[in-house]
């Protein structure tokens, strides 16, 4: 069975479970994991029997080639396409994406689809994307050591009077160069006191003698991302920078060596935070230990510690505790990690020790 006929028997299996007759995709990274038709206008229609693309005279022919189990169906603005399939195809009560419509788009759709029953539903597709397939780990694995071998080359560059957005630029041309379709998000680099901003934007700021200096970085390939943090110190390291590095270091640490199938993905998440507030600290750690990574940076399952997922085989996470001192700096390690058969494996690669960049 091919992969496509396997992740649509998923979602008929929902359909069959609700008591729908199709069910209407708008989520584009959704309706690529279904299809595979990468292209960013459409939709996707699911029935019993029938796997259908709506989309415009730009997207067809690409449609036809990637998603070749699928039949393609050509719309443009305001006409009733999706209304003739739905007639054609005998779907009277349809399900869709609840999360992706908005207030105006849902008014549209009630109007055009008039005695059709739409039923609005969460998480269908997303709950199928938590677990990876071998070939989607190689995708994510691949993202992963393009970002880490850049990153290798960009640590040999990193100066006291660079500045956060000259560094930021040319890590991402380095990605790219090296085969990334480009980055996985924008990329984060922040350094002294701006390194207590977890998702700082990097600015014109140079760094500074006894600056921490913050990245946060991913490449893409084929569509999936991979995510990682690194935080060095510039020029002199004192007490206080170790003291700090050292207490999250031993917190990624023991939340990465939690993770494994089985483990609901809260546990990780409370291990890590368990070692921040021992160390007096848990006030400056606001944010959950990590999340699912795929098509898109952020994904299930997630891994707060309001968390109800459970880690299985397949799954990856980023573990990603952090030390935020306003007025100071902060420090955060992010590793993406593989959930395996019988316990984890780390696809980071770059050394995470404390480092001192730049000594003088
Ligand atoms: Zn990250
Ligand atoms: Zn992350």
């Amino acid at each position: 069975m091919s992969i496509t006929s396997e992740r649509l028997g998923r979602v008929r299996e929902r359909l069959a479970q609700e008591s729908l007759d199709g069910f209407l995709v708008t989520n584009y990274v959704n309706w690529r994991y279904l299809s595979g038709f990468k292209g960013d206008a459409g939709s996707l229609l699911i029935t019993g029997t029938d796997a259908i693309i709506l989309t415009d005279s730009r997207y067809t022919e690409q449609a036809e080639k990637e998603a070749p189990e699928f039949s393609v169906v050509k719309t443009s603005t305001d006409d009733d396409a999706l209304k003739k399939a739905l007639l054609e195809k005998g779907v009277w009560r349809l399900g869709f994406e609840k999360d992706y419509v908005s207030y105006s788009n849902w008014e549209k759709l009630k109007d055009r689809l008039e005695g059709v029953e739409l039923k609005g539903l969460s998480g269908i597709v997303e709950k199928l994307r938590m677990v990876k397939t071998p070939d989607e780990i190689a995708k994510i694995a691949k993202a992963q050591e393009i970002a880490d071998q850049a990153f290798g080359l960009l640590t040999g560059a990193i100066r006291i009077g660079a500045t956060e957005l000259e560094l930021a630029t040319e890590f991402e041309f380095t990605m790219r160069k090296m085969g990334s379709e480009g980055v996985a998000f924008s990329l984060i680099v922040v350094s002294g006191e701006r390194s207590s901003l977890p998702h700082g934007v990097p600015t014109t700021k140079a760094l500074e003698d006894g600056d921490f200096v913050t990245f946060d970085f991913g490449a893409t390939h084929d569509g999936y991302r991979s995510d990682e943090t690194r935080t060095f110190v510039m020029g002199h390291l004192d007490a206080r920078h170790e003291e700090i590095y050292n207490v999250v270091l031993r917190a990624q640490v023991a939340a990465v060596d939690k993770v494994g199938p089985g483990v609901p993905a809260k546990e990780i998440d409370l291990t890590g935070r368990r070692i921040i507030e021992e160390a007096g600290y848990g006030e400056y750690f606001g944010h959950g230990i990590g999340h699912g990574v795929g098509l898109n940076v952020h994904e299930g399952p997630s891994a707060s510690r309001k968390s109800e997922d459970m880690l299985a085989p397949g799954m990856i996470i980023t573990v990603e505790p952090g030390r935020y001192i306003p007025g100071f700096g902060g420090v955060r390690i992010e590793d993406l990690v593989l959930v395996t058969e019988d316990g984890n494996r780390v696809l980071s690669a770059s050394p995470k020790e404390l480092t001192v960049l730049d000594p003088r």
